[in-house]
């Protein structure tokens, strides 16, 4: 079987990864993958400046998704991943100008620890009282039509808690606003205890018994060792593109194209027929591991209504800034890992990261590393100003939300790093859920085809990969109904 797969993001190297990995245990099966750009890896760039690893795009993926983990493991990187500095874990909300830190037993939004919310400077007493009503709220069917993550968390804790957490949350994750992004899609734990419990603080509650529960019964003198708590993240000692690296490694050198962007797709008896540049490829399969908006316009030949679902997903785009500092020259850093910046304080940045806490070991002695977030859904307007009023921007937001004191002895940074990433995350709006569906019962009947890729069921690395590998796996065992194996054709024009 011949299969192409376009994208050469994290999603696309996943299904390659598996291909050849079936390949060299005996399946018959030949790959290409074309990658518009002259390298591979979408999203996933590091650098390594002086010692110090800085991400242009994600720095780390969530431990409890096993996906990444376990692709690093299988690629012989498992000495290379690297745990979040949990001891030092404490992130601050920037409330007019000020840090305050979000409060102890905060879990998905809901607050779980009442002393620590009851004393916490970040919400109003209104808020708090709120806060304290909601254990009585009742079990609801809500959950059977989707609405907003604001309009959940709103009807249990108040606006407040909509512009102080869940906004800046979510602005921080996937640049996108509670105002759109879909319940069912995005919090769908939360949804499922608020028709079973009613309170989502005794949702979370009970879970969090469960949880405790599990673990002493797993406890020594249960016949049993007790797991170390995992950390919350997990990145690579090399960074990000350590894993592109070895992935790149891994495949066939002949099956990846660079800078072969598909111009067009269409579909007949032979099978899918890619053209990119001069070149004309024919394929039994296809996986699609671009953003949906890109499948779009090249699927729109094929299936007009595929293609327009896939148009109606919504993408932010997203800057990174890092800056890199004498860490002798910021006496007054407070502790953790960094800050979100709520919609309401109108600010261009989102959120900001100190990268030399969150990661011991990636940033030499003496430095430290600010990553700082910008752009998202209501500030796509900042990709097009210049770097050097981008770095600027951040200097300015830094020194008035950290304070002269830190920030005033900063001078120069000695590194600074600008990444522009445009229309590059996926936004679950509400109705995500039904689109999903009628996307898979377009893609069902179109024989050979598969979509990886932020867009559909995960927008985190870990869930990239477990896509782009579901797909080649699907397409491997169930093979593809309707046209023969038809030789790839590379005919110059
Ligand atoms: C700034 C930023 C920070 C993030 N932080 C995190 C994080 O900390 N943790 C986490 O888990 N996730 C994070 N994410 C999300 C995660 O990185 C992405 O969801 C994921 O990398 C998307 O991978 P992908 O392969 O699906 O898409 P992409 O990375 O977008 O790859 C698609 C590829 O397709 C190529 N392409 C486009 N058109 C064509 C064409 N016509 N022909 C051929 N090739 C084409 C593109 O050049 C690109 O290389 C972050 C994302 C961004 C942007």
């Amino acid at each position: 079987m011949r299969i192409a797969i376009v994208g050469g993001g994290i999603s696309g190297l996943a299904a390659a990864f598996e291909l050849e990995k079936a390949r060299r245990d005996g399946t018959q099966v030949e790959y290409a993958l074309y990658e518009a750009r002259n390298r591979l890896g979408g999203s996933l760039a590091s650098e390594i400046v002086n010692g110090a690893v800085l991400e242009c795009g994600p720095d780390s993926f969530l431990t409890e998704k096993p996906a990444a983990a376990e692709l690093c493991r299988e690629l012989g990187l498992g000495g290379d991943l690297l745990p979040s500095n949990d001891a030092a874990r404490k992130t601050y909300v920037v409330l007019r100008d000020r840090l305050v830190a979000l409060p102890d037993g905060l879990m998905f939004l809901v607050p779980t620890k009442l002393l620590p919310t009851a004393l916490s400077p970040l919400f109003s007493f209104s808020a708090k009282m709120r806060m304290a009503l909601e254990l009585l709220h009742p079990p609801s069917r809500n959950g059977l039509y989707d609405e907003s993550v604001a309009a959940l968390v709103k009807r249990h804790y108040g606006a407040e808690i909509v512009d102080r957490l869940a906004d800046p949350l979510l602005s921080g994750i996937y640049g996108g606003e509670a105002a759109q992004l879909s319940a069912q899609t995005v919090l769908p734990r939360l949804v499922q205890m608020e028709s079973q419990y009613g309170s989502l603080t005794r949702g979370m509650l009970a879970a969090h018994r469960q949880m405790r529960a599990r673990s002493e019964s797993s406890a020594p003198g249960n016949g049993q060792t007790q797991a170390a708590p995992r950390a919350l993240f997990t990145a690579l000692r090399g960074g990000m593109q350590q894993l592109v690296d070895a992935l790149a490694e891994y495949l066939d050198r002949t099956a990846v194209h660079l800078a072969a962007p598909i111009s067009s797709i269409e579909r007949d008896a032979d099978g899918w027929r890619l053209e990119s540049e001069g070149f004309v490829g024919i394929y039994d399969a296809l996986i699609m591991a671009l953003p949906a908006w890109a499948t779009s316009v090249l699927l729109n030949s094929v299936d007009e209504t595929l293609a327009e679902e896939l148009a109606a997903i919504p993408y932010s785009s997203s800057i990174t800034v890092n800056l890199v500092y004498d860490e002798t020259r910021l006496p007054r850093l407070p502790e953790g890992f960094g800050f979100l910046v709520p919609p309401s304080e109108g600010r261009a940045m989102l959120a900001c990261t100190f990268v030399h806490r969150k990661f011991l070991g990636r940033t030499p002695p003496g430095k430290a590393v600010f990553r700082a977030f910008l752009g998202g859904m209501k500030n796509e307007a900042l990709l097009a100003e210049s770097n050097a009023a981008l770095i600027a921007l951040v200097r300015r937001e830094l020194r008035e939300i950290l304070g002269e004191r830190t920030f005033g002895h900063a001078d120069e940074p000695e590194h600074v790093q600008v990444s522009r990433w445009r229309r590059a995350m996926a936004q679950y709006t509400v109705g995500h859920k039904e689109r999903m569906g009628r996307i898979a019962a377009r893609v069902q009947a179109l024989p050979g085809l598969r979509l990886a890729g932020n867009a559909y069921d995960g927008i985190g690395v870990p869930d990239c990969i477990r896509l782009g590998r579901q797909a080649a796996r699907e397409l491997l065992t169930l093979g593809v109904k309707a046209p023969s194996a038809v030789a790839l054709e590379s005919l110059r024009r």
